[in-house]
């Protein structure tokens, strides 16, 4: 292994370092992936993964409609401040259409859609068996195609000289290796589960947020590339985040612990507060604004309430929920005051429509709102039938933005014009260059498979060209 020069080696071992290595083994390269993961546990956030979005047409088996690229182009520009680099977003939208036939060519199985909460059946596909079977799927057809993978393989530091990328070192069980290759693949995803870097932009507040994918994405890579000179793209404070069940464990929750009540109740902070309209637009819209918002609150801790004319009306919360006969009942469980919950949402009954009951329509926005501050646009209904309900929440982060700034080709450009000879990028690592401060359900894999593919092509080929 140490005296071998790779055509191309590939760091990580999720999506996007999967259709790397598989792209450039197509194109005749011989490759090594990197996983710094046991096998069991490989595939990073992926393996959590469950759909993809891409353009399509009418009349496939696994979508209940066409997806237009106009459509998807309008949807990404319509979340948070936009596409980062609209020149790049475009080629990932245009590129997405021929993804579902490079998925299926390399091992994939999709699935009819599957019902849910984010409504999500028309513009992504789903994968059979999710994530972890993708990937399982992609790895079997990785090794059939003779694409070499070492597992609980840690790259440490990467070795430069000039604008090329000469060896990796890499932290093995049995000692350090030092890996060389042609070309590079950074497909590391992006450094979430580093709480110390969350710190620099957050503060302490970091300390209190749970990681829903493994341990292992810390940015090490990134942080190589950085310090070695890779322009940077996207916020350094950008991350998606949802609203995750604060019992959930630190790291690797999965897709289990989201917690979708919100929009069927209110959501309280423990000074016993309402913080934000739990009702602003539908929830495929806004369930990933729920980790900042509870981000942003005292302790970053909030707590859902709802009563039982809505129970059961939403998916149900994996670790159970707090039941009482009285709001003050639940919010003693919860640890906060029970007479300021009990006063605040009280008050907030008060602001509801007296026919709010009679009109409310949980299938789309219903204008049936709360007058109260904040508001609660749509879904208000008073919350005033025993038993209530309730649940901890914290900010759950998905993945961060942050990461290094790409080309048209992967390749990754340093901060002073140049860019590097022979490093590319693909996935979260290089997300920033697309996504800015919002988030589209199945967009993640949309851009790790796109870049991937270009990654991976391009690596093979540099220096052959
Ligand atoms: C719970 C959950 C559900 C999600 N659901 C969806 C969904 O349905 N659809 C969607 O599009 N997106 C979803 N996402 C987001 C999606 O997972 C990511 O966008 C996508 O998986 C990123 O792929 P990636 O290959 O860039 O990173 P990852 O899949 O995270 O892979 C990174 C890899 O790099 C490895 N690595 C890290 N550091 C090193 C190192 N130093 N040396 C060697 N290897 C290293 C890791 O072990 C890992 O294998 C979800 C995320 C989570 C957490």
């Amino acid at each position: 292994m140490q005296d071998r020069v790779w055509d191309v080696v590939v760091i990580g071992g999720g999506n996007a370092a999967l259709v790397s290595a598989m792209s450039a083994r197509d194109e005749g390269a011989q490759v090594l992936v990197l996983e710094r993961s046991d096998r069991l546990f490989r595939g990073g956030n992926s393996r959590h993964t469950r759909n993809i979005r891409c353009v399509h047409g009418d009349g496939s088996d696994w979508n209940t409609g066409a997806y237009a690229q106009e459509e998807l182009w309008k949807d990404l520009c319509s979340v948070g401040t936009g596409p980062s680099n609209p020149e790049l977003a475009m080629l990932t939208v245009e590129a997405s259409r021929s993804v579902p036939d490079w998925m299926v060519a390399h091992g994939a199985r999709f699935q009819r859609p599957l019902a849910g909460t984010l409504h999500l059946g028309r513009t992504n596909t789903f994968f059979l068996g999710g994530g972890k079977a993708l990937l399982n799927s992609y790895y079997r057809t990785a090794e059939a195609r003779g694409i070499h993978v070492l597992y609980e393989a840690r790259v440490t530091e990467l070795e430069f000289q000039g604008t090329r990328c000469v060896a990796l070192r890499v932290d093995r069980a049995d000692g350090e290796q030092v890996i060389k290759a042609r070309s590079f693949v950074m497909a590391s995803g992006g450094f979430e589960a580093n709480i110390d870097w969350l710190r620099r932009y957050w503060g302490d507040a970091a300390l209190n947020y749970l990681i829903r994918g493994p341990r292992t994405n810390d940015g090490t890579v990134l942080a190589a590339l950085l310090a070695s000179g890779a322009a940077t793209a996207g916020d350094e404070r950008g991350f998606h985040s949802v609203a995750v069940d604060a019992r959930s464990p630190r790291f690797d929750g999965g897709i289990a612990t989201r917690v979708d009540s919100i929009p069927f109740g209110v959501v309280l902070n423990n000074r016993a507060e309402r913080f934000y309209d739990e009702g602003e637009d539908i929830w495929p819209k806004r369930y990933a604004i729920w980790g900042r918002n509870i981000a942003m609150q005292p302790d970053q801790i909030a707590y859902a309430f709802w009563d039982s004319q809505v129970q059961g009306r939403f998916l149900p919360p994996m670790y159970g929920s707090f039941s009482a006969p009285t709001i003050a009942g639940v919010a003693d469980q919860l640890g906060i005051d029970g007479t300021a919950a009990e006063a605040t949402i009280t008050a907030f009954n008060r602001c509801v429509s007296p026919d709010a009951r009679e009109r409310v329509d949980p299938a789309g926005l219903d204008g049936v709102s709360a007058a109260a501050t904040p508001p609660k646009s749509n879904w208000a209904l008073p919350i005033d039938t025993a038993p209530f309900y309730g649940i901890p929440l914290r900010p759950g982060i998905t993945f961060t933005y942050l990461g290094v700034k790409v080309d048209a080709s992967a390749r990754v450009q340093r901060a002073d014009g140049a860019p590097f000879d022979n490093v590319f990028a693909a996935g979260e690592i290089m997300s920033g260059n697309i996504l800015s401060t919002g988030y589209m359900a199945g967009f993640g894999m949309t851009i790790g498979t796109v870049w991937g593919r270009i990654a991976g092509r391009k690596a093979a080929r540099n220096g052959r060209d």
